[in-house]
């Protein structure tokens, strides 16, 4: 059998990729999930941009999940000038509530309550940390601000506060009423910004489920420091957690990125979680066709700390390059996990297995049975895809099959490390789905004559939750 890559490539979608043709073209370079920044753009044109996107996958015959993040309370500045505006250092500004245009003595932020909530000396960056100033006081509604790092500042910049509580809740009103839009579109996952505890994710689930969205996984960005205060109940309250390395190292010491990383990757593993690595991962491919060696070996990090996806986000969205940016990450994956199956580290899982119940216990033994007899296709009879995360998340080194007659359960396991997903009919009894598990191994994973499919699935056939048997067959 190949090498079939395992982990999964979360792709955004923006101007370099939008229509049909070239959608289908990120699908066929290796996108496995098309991620929808509600940050930009209209819900009406993520929504017609996704039904593209469900278009694109089935003239490809791959199986796409797509992925609507909710812009959450990210601030940002007002416009200004094409140039820009020199902030110069050691001059004073006025910070204004409000998206009006930056002049070097005012910038506009959009978070009306900032004066109330930023106390004196406290740090506001601006431009993803690029220029940084400090508060010297208030005066109305706006804040007197002295510039300690400056620059020319564009418009509709990112605004972090690293020493600020700020009383928003992570799930806005705009937040609000894209989720309600999204329902006509059906997005696979859903991602909320700036999560600070496990309620800003109850009170999304909730929405998500007013909204019709109940069969979409919920993805938390970590994206500030306080949630690694609040990890392990973060992680339970959701399906995944993404690193949101962006924002992430902007509001702590960069160097702190890398083991805030471990630590989410290691507790995502410990719950049975998924974990999407994300942020500047291939970003010199913007602009040029070949990633730098630093991007190679980060990409591989996160191989090694056992993410299930990695995702590109200018790279693919607006960069001159979005498809070369697709394959390249599909062959640095590649070949990072080859490095770790060579070394017997593949399998290795980093932290001790959950407290899953039955399948995840049926998950852990049909590990055990694939290393035992040799050549081996792991499958799952998944009515919602549990079953296949828990074979993904035991970290095998054998290839796993998400079998399923369900088109929703196909597209959330299209996100899981290691998982094919592939359509199967509805069967009534075992005799049949073994057969069909056995026919999917040939076809899909080139498992030849003499190799083994281990079957998990559950009686009675098609119930989700039911799952209590393992089959060992041999083809
Ligand atoms: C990030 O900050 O790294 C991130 C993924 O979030 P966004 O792209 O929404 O800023």
């Amino acid at each position: 059998m190949g090498w079939m890559r395992r982990t999964k490539i979360v792709a955004t979608v923006g101007p370099a990729v939008a229509g049909p043709a070239r959608l289908e073209k990120l699908i066929r370079a290796g996108a496995d999930c098309l991620r929808f920044n509600l940050s930009h753009g209209t819900a009406l044109e993520h929504v017609r941009a996704m039904a593209q996107a469900r278009a694109a996958a089935r003239r490809t015959g791959r199986t796409a999940a797509l992925l609507a993040d909710l812009c959450g309370p990210k601030i940002r500045t007002g416009g200004a000038p094409e140039k820009g505006v020199l902030l110069e250092r050691g001059s004073r500004l006025e910070i204004v509530p409000g998206s009006i245009e930056s002049t070097p003595e005012s910038v506009g932020v959009t978070y009306p309550r900032l004066a109330q909530e930023v106390r004196r000396g406290q740090r506001i960056l601006l431009a993803d940390g690029r220029m940084e100033l400090r508060v010297e006081g208030t005066r109305g509604r706006s804040i007197l601000a002295k510039v300690v790092r400056g620059g020319a500042l564009g418009g509709r910049k990112g605004v972090n506060l690293p020493d600020t509580k700020l009383s928003t809740p992570a799930l806005t009103a705009k937040d609000r009423a894209d989720l309600k839009a999204m329902a006509k579109a059906m997005p696979d996952y859903v991602a909320l910004s700036f999560v600070r505890t496990a309620e800003d994710l109850r009170a999304c689930r909730k929405a998500m489920d007013a909204a019709g969205l109940k069969a979409a996984g919920l993805i938390g960005k970590l994206e500030k420091p306080e949630a690694l205060d609040n990890l392990e109940s973060i992680v339970r309250a959701c399906d995944g957690i993404m690193v949101a390395r962006g924002d992430l190292g902007v509001e702590m010491p960069a160097e702190r990125v890398p083991a805030a990383q471990r630590a989410m990757t290691e507790a995502a593993a410990r719950s049975d979680r998924l974990c999407i690595v994300a942020t500047e991962m291939l970003e010199s491919m913007i602009e040029s066709p070949r990633p730098t060696r630093a991007e190679v070996s980060d990409v591989a990090c996160a191989v090694r700390d056992c993410a299930d996806a990695v995702m590109l986000s200018a790279e693919t969205s607006k960069g001159r390059y979005p498809f070369e940016a697709v394959k390249t990450m599909a062959r640095v994956l590649e070949a990072a996990e080859a490095e770790q199956a060579r070394s017997g580290r593949l399998c290795e899982p980093p932290c001790g297995a959950s407290e899953g119940g039955i399948a995840d216990a049926l998950a852990l033994a049909a590990k055990l049975v694939s290393q035992k007899v040799g050549e081996t296709v792991l499958a799952a009879a998944t009515e919602s895809g549990g079953t296949a995360l828990f074979l993904s998340k035991s970290r095998p080194v054998s290839p796993i099959l998400g079998l399923s007659p369900t088109e929703a359960a196909l597209r959330r396991m299209a996100l899981y490390w290691g998982v094919l997903p592939v359509r199967i009919p509805r069967f009534q009894d075992h005799v049949r789905l073994l057969d069909e598990a056995g026919r999917c191994a040939r076809r899909f994973l080139g498992a030849k004559p003499g190799g083994f499919v281990v079957i998990l699935s559950g009686t009675p056939l098609g119930q989700s939750g039911s799952t209590n048997t393992l089959h060992l067959r041999r083809l």
